[in-house]
């Protein structure tokens, strides 16, 4: 008996990695459902390939979606809900991941959630609907992946701190001025990661870090404080936990989205798999650590600020990074310009209680809006 896997954003960095992992994992697992926004050829070749029983496209565009595809928004939720669906891997990028996470939740399926804009924008509402429809949560990301390896088995007052490793992005080392003006070429060449544009962005501006720090707070249930990152411009160390004894644990490995895609599938067991690069510390050399420089990282301290105000605050900080990011990758603003809009937006905007869909999609209609304005004025 195989488990059902769907996949969102199917046609991502995300989805293209699951796909290589579960091609080497067929026995175990079968991929029911695909889905993609735009790139209706690539998400062609992949249904030729994979055969599953669903196939949705959000924007199908002009062309005919033709082959049995569902076409429109709620292809998301339908792909994540079908009965033959085990785990729902969500590599959608953005705000437009949180039905369908909702919903796999609500109807009891494991999330392998890459898309982590998703807890930030709505923690208190993804954890509840886990735990009322019986659903789990299980992290993509890196880091996170790292901190439940390190933890699994563990009682959850025996942790005492986690430590969250950055690359710094391409702009570690450079001057503040000149970072205020990087190209979008700049921003985009990652040091060590190779993923979608956005978080590719978000890693320059280490917004994608302090994401982060709001997943961590509401996957593990651990107080802000205890939730602290430090810049590792190699990307072999993932994450450190500290235990309440003193005692440190980190998670290592060569950067590559592949191992913590497939322990999202098969945690807390783990499966033999052929595809991973086998670990070399002297192929790894020198591994250093180094603290934040807050002068080139501006937005990291904002969403830090915006974690701790709670309620919709950080809804508006995760919709405020989408849009801005979204206008320095058409080519509308500057990269100083991101942070500058997410601050903005903070200043004005009203924060309220975060435990209703209808107060968060409020809250991210609101700060889009406050984002727009304060972003190209
Ligand atoms: P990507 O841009 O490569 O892919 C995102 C996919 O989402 C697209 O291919 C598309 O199929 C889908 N999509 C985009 N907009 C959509 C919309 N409005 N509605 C429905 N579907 C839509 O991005 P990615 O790098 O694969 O990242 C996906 C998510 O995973 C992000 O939340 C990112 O932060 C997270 N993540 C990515 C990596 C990585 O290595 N790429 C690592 C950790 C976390
Ligand atoms: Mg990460």
């Amino acid at each position: 008996m195989s488990v059902g896997v769907a996949i969102l954003g199917s046609t991502g960095s995300i989805g293209c990695s699951t796909l290589q992992v579960l091609a080497r994992q067929q026995d175990r697992f079968r991929v029911t459902a695909l889905t993609g926004h735009s790139n209706v050829a690539l998400l062609e070749r992949q249904a030729a390939e994979w055969r599953p029983a669903y196939v949705g496209i959000v924007n199908g565009g002009m062309r005919d979606a033709g082959c049995g595809m569902r076409t429109g928004i709620d292809c998301l939720i339908e792909a994540a809900t079908r009965p033959d669906v085990n785990i729902v891997v969500n590599g959608v990028v953005g705000a437009a991941g949180l039905p369908a996470t909702l919903a796999a939740l609500s109807a009891g399926k494991r999330v392998a959630l890459a898309n982590k804009e998703t807890l930030v924008m709505a923690g208190e509402l993804v954890v509840r609907a886990a735990r009322d429809g019986g659903g789990e949560i299980v992290p993509v990301d890196s880091e996170h992946s790292a901190v439940l390896q390190c933890i699994t088995g563990r009682r959850p007052t025996e942790v005492a701190r986690l430590i969250l490793t950055a690359s710094g992005g391409p702009f570690r080392t450079w001057a503040p001025e000149r970072v205020a003006q990087a190209t979008v070429e700049e921003a985009l060449r990652h040091p060590t990661w190779k993923m979608g544009r956005k978080i590719t962005v978000d890693s320059a501006t280490l917004v994608n870090k302090a994401l982060e720090v709001i997943e961590a707070h509401f996957l593990f249930g651990l107080a802000y404080e205890s939730v602290e990152v430090v810049v590792h411009p190699q990307s072999v160390v993932h994450a450190f936990v500290e235990f309440v004894d003193g005692s440190v644990l980190a998670q290592v490995g060569f950067p590559n989205m592949e191992l913590p895609i497939l322990y999202a599938l098969t945690h807390p067991e783990r499966v033999p798999d052929s595809g991973t690069r086998r670990f070399d510390p002297v192929a790894v050399g020198a591994l250093t650590f180094e603290p934040i420089r807050p002068e080139i990282y501006a937005a990291y301290a904002l969403g830090r600020a915006a974690a701790a105000a709670g309620g919709t605050t950080p809804t508006a900080f995760n919709a405020a990074n989408e849009v801005a990011v979204e206008l320095f990758l058409a080519g509308k603003i500057r990269f100083g310009r991101i942070a500058r809009t997410i601050e903005r937006v903070l200043q004005s905007y009203r924060p309220t209680g975060a435990s209703t869909l209808e107060a968060v999609l409020a809250a991210d209609g609101e700060a889009r809006r406050l984002a727009r304005e304060a972003a190209c004025s």
